[in-house]
């Protein structure tokens, strides 16, 4: 193919929508993927007997219809996340146990911690999704970091390190890193914050059966011989009628390209003209968060039968943030999962990969007991370090960018247009703005 309509850098869910909408539609197209897989941060490891491992993004919740509708469509199984029984609280090096989705703590801190979610989701709902900086306080709230407003609004120390907690677990930045304006915009964009935070009618309450990368793998059925792998772009030259896209080896021509790859990636493409000043600065401006997920995989789900939900939230003294039980119910082993974000994935890093394994056993055996040594397998992977990632689970906005550069990240620029989760308006971060983003893009070049 010397020529096609459109050239899809990325292979994520965003760069497969956007194909999958231009292949209904007739058109011809490329995916050109850096990886050898597709899925982007989605990757599913098969480990020993086939167990898939859900090393990127892996739940579905209420109100992602796009991902319902696309699992529904391709029959695909979805389970529940395991929450049965108690979860364990780690605050202050103190353990406690509780039932349900209030943690055991002081009638004040709960008090605090139940003003300010209900203070921030009501200020997100003031939040327009496709202009965030048209808010009559945008200036004010994006001069503020989300660690001032908790500093300010937080009394008790319990009750910071709770929200703290919570809100590093929904952005994987710490909360001195991010605007304000950007949590607000962000919680808005996926409802509320209990959607984001919860598993039951949350972010978190459903899995995908084999794994998450299946589903980005059902989508490209039909035109795998258009995604190219270990094709990382390097460069895109655009006249009035033609792009030009250089790999480290070939040359690839199309009439538009879609570029659906995380913003600090984009910003290393070069292009020849130039993009627009804003465009460039706001690729500059847009870090990822940092992210460790760990796997303790045991044969035994030991906690379980203990009547352990596998569910424990920490403060800053645990290497972890969350821990979840990441195996179905009917699964014949057990999987415990802890996220590491922000500065504690910094922090973990820093260890080898033995000593990771032997510090999380080490932190299971605190909460679940001595069987906790009798781990089978464990594996982690951090995101920061995937070349093709640089982070997650999404690009976050520091002070200043969403009132300084608006829509600059999704704004058409000649014949290039942008998906990727960090353009979207709904759900943004997640899978769901991702599906949503690159069939955004994919129907701007359908009605150019
Ligand atoms: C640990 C972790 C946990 C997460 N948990 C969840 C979750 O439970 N639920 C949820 O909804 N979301 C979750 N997320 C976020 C979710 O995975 C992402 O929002 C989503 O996958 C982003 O899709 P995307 O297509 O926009 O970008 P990506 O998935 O990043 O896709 C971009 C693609 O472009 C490729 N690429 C990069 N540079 C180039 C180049 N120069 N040339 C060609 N190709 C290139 C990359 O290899 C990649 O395949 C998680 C993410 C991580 C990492």
């Amino acid at each position: 193919m010397n020529h096609v309509d459109v050239i899809i850098i990325g292979g994520g869910f965003a760069g497969v929508s956007a194909a999958r909408k231009l292949y209904r539609a007739g058109k011809s197209f490329l995916i050109l993927e850096a990886r050898d897989r597709l899925g982007g941060r989605v990757y599913t490891k098969d480990i020993a007997d086939g167990i898939p491992l859900d090393l990127g993004g892996q739940w579905i919740g209420p109100t992602q219809d796009r991902m319902y509708e696309l699992v529904e469509e391709y029959g695909i199984e979805t389970y529940p996340t395991y929450i049965k029984g108690k979860s364990v609280m780690d605050l202050n090096k103190k353990i406690s146990t509780y039932t349900g989705l209030i943690p055991k703590v002081d009638p004040i801190s709960l008090i605090y911690i139940d003003i300010t979610i209900k203070r921030l989701n009501r200020m997100a709902q003031s939040i327009d999704t496709q202009a965030p900086w048209s808010h009559p306080k945008a200036a004010k709230w994006d001069a503020m970091t989300l660690s001032s407003y908790i500093s300010k609004h937080v009394k008790t120390k319990k009750a910071r390190s709770i929200m703290i907690t919570a809100m590093e677990t929904v952005l994987a930045c710490a909360p001195e890193e991010v605007s304000l304006l950007h949590v607000l915009f962000y919680i808005r964009s996926g409802k509320d914050i209990d959607t984001l935070l919860n598993i039951e009618n949350g972010a978190q309450q459903d899995r995908i059966r084999g794994g998450m990368q299946g589903v980005v793998e059902h989508m490209s059925v039909g035109f795998e011989d258009r995604i190219l792998y270990n094709a990382a772009v390097k460069s895109i030259k655009q006249s009035e009628s033609q792009c030009t896209v250089r790999t480290e080896d070939h040359t690839y021509y199309s009439s538009k390209v879609v570029v659906a790859i995380p913003p600090i990636l984009a910003g290393r493409i070069q292009c020849d003209p130039p993009l627009s000043l804003d465009k460039r600065q706001v690729f500059q401006k847009i870090p990822m968060g940092i992210v460790v997920k760990c796997y303790a995989i045991y044969k035994q789900p030991f906690w379980r039968q203990a009547g352990f939900s596998g569910e424990v939230v920490t403060d800053e003294h645990s290497p972890y943030q969350t821990i979840f039980d990441n195996a179905a119910e009917d699964a014949d082993y057990g999987m415990l999962m802890g996220f590491a974000l922000a500065d504690r994935a910094t922090q973990l890093m820093r260890l080898s990969q033995l000593d990771r394994k032997a510090l999380m056993i080490k932190t299971l055996e605190r909460y679940f007991g001595a069987q906790s040594k009798d781990i089978w397998m464990y594996e982690d992977l951090c995101w920061a370090e995937e070349e093709f990632s640089q982070g997650c689970y999404t690009g976050y906005f520091p002070t200043g960018v969403w009132t300084r550069y608006k829509d600059a990240l999704r704004t058409v620029e000649g014949n290039i247009h942008w998906a990727g989760t960090e353009t979207a308006t709904v759900w943004n971060g997640y899978i769901e703005g991702a599906v949503r983003s690159g069939e955004r893009a994919a129907q701007e070049i359908l009605t150019s």
